[in-house]
């Protein structure tokens, strides 16, 4: 007889949701880890008969599934959730959120932020995330240091245009920092260049040949309020994804965050030029920026992930309730934009539209041999979630982020039955409480 491959874990849910290759749901079956990388996937009786894991772990009420991707976020600004929320976004921004920022924001406030932001996701079973904020090399330690999937924005713009200066990051210093995490496991990098009307065609261009040249992605806002709309056209006569375009940014390399207000020409656009998207629809609907047409861009084969964007505005670091919302706005919708969005595409969003959007798509976002073993059990037990018929809208209509019961990073576990592990959450109660108090007392 054949001896067996030993292998470090095997986890047998009561249903098994990979996600790619196909939109299938199955039943005993399982999938077995072995060094942070799933080895296996298939009927349980067949992994048995080839695998000898050195634990099992068994969930009988659960549904496995990727781990979630939050594809666009400012995470350490957790730490300013409560600030008054009132679209519209510029002026917001403007009024509310820069004179905090300049008040608060500092390495400290973006590190331990960050921290605190990872604990937060990684019990809400998100396992990869997109950052864009301040300070880009204090949020990567934090992730390095939580091992977590972290794709990094570096911020580069015009100086001159920039009304923070923290935000000024030089090119020459993110092309430092890029070489500092070339080869880091949990963190790479991106450009991030802030939207359209606010950065020069030259400054763009310059950040484009940069990203050609090491290979590098870039994200930005685009399409993310109507005023960046009507001011892209009043000053370059074309639609912001128009001018991009022209500019030779748009590319697989590229990933447009936000894209509301959309027009045919633009879905043709994105799906000609193989761009990804993100939709963040908690933060842009509380804003009133507006949606994504996000099952109109999937249908023409445009990867499209979710994102919380800022803790502020969106309320909750909690990928579950984007995609949940964002399959409730397709139904609302109407013109170009009435297209359903089944609860399995919301979810594939949420996973593998998001890893892809990160630019992370070969390495998670799915359950398939030879991707990292980044994994969520969620239970589907409780009377609340019962009973089960479709388990992809059991999980995005009926359970919630509380449902998630276990966490895997790169196999590791995260959480276990509902506790983190990654963090003390003692500790992390208490430096939230110092951030709290600080912020109100001179707030
Ligand atoms: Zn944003």
């Amino acid at each position: 007889m054949q001896s067996k491959e030993p292998a470090d874990l095997l986890i047998a849910p009561r249903w098994l949701l990979p996600i790619a290759p196909a939109p299938d749901t199955f039943e005993r079956h399982g999938v077995v880890v072995d060094r942070g990388r799933i080895v296996g996937v298939g009927a349980l009786a067949d992994l048995e008969a080839r695998f000898e894991p050195r634990e099992r772990v068994l969930r009988p009420d659960h549904v496995l599934m990727p781990g979630f991707v939050n594809a666009h976020t400012r995470a350490s600004m957790m730490l300013l959730r409560g600030l008054p929320v009132q679209g519209p976004l510029m002026r917001w921004w403007r009024e509310t959120v820069a004179p905090a920022e300049l008040r608060w924001v500092n390495p400290d406030f973006v590190r331990e932020g960050t921290q605190l932001a990872i604990a937060e996701m990684l019990r809400a079973g998100i396992t990869a995330f997109g950052e864009s904020y301040l300070f880009p090399d204090e949020a990567a330690r934090a992730a390095a240091a939580a091992r977590v999937r972290a794709v990094i924005g570096l911020p580069v713009q015009d100086a001159e245009n920039s009304s923070n200066p923290h935000s000024v990051t030089q090119l020459a210093r993110a092309e430092r920092l890029w070489d500092d995490y070339k080869s880091n496991p949990w963190v790479s990098l991106y450009f991030a260049p802030p939207p359209s009307y606010a950065i020069s065609d030259a400054a763009l261009t310059h950040v484009r040949s940069v990203a050609d040249e090491i290979d590098a992605r870039i994200a930005m806002p685009v399409h993310e309020t109507e005023v960046e709309v009507r001011d892209t056209l009043s000053q370059h006569g074309r639609r912001p994804l128009q001018r991009l375009a022209d500019l030779g940014l748009l590319r697989p390399g590229f990933t447009a965050v936000h894209m509301n207000r959309l027009d045919p020409a633009d879905l043709e656009l994105a799906h000609e030029t193989g761009i990804a998207v993100v939709a963040c629809p908690q933060s842009d609907l509380r804003l009133g920026s507006g949606w994504t047409p996000v099952a109109r861009l999937q249908e023409r084969g445009v990867p499209v992930g979710l994102g919380s964007d800022s803790p502020v505005t969106a309320g909750a670091l909690d990928v579950l309730a984007e995609a949940r919302l964002a399959a409730q706005l397709a139904s609302a919708r109407q013109g170009i934009e009435a297209r359903p969005l089944s609860a399995y595409d919301a979810l594939r969003a949420a996973t593998l539209g998001g890893a892809i959007a990160l630019g992370l798509g070969a390495t998670c976002g799915s359950i398939e041999v030879g991707k990292s073993a980044d994994l969520v059990c969620i239970d589907l037990g409780s009377l609340a979630c019962q009973p089960v018929v479709s388990v992809a809208e059991a999980v995005l209509f009926s359970a919630t982020r509380q449902n998630v019961s276990d966490v895997w990073v790169a196999g590791r576990a995260a959480v276990a039955q509902g506790r983190l592990l990654a963090f003390d959450e003692q500790e992390q109660r208490h430096l939230l409480q110092q951030w709290a108090a600080r912020i109100r007392m001179t707030g």
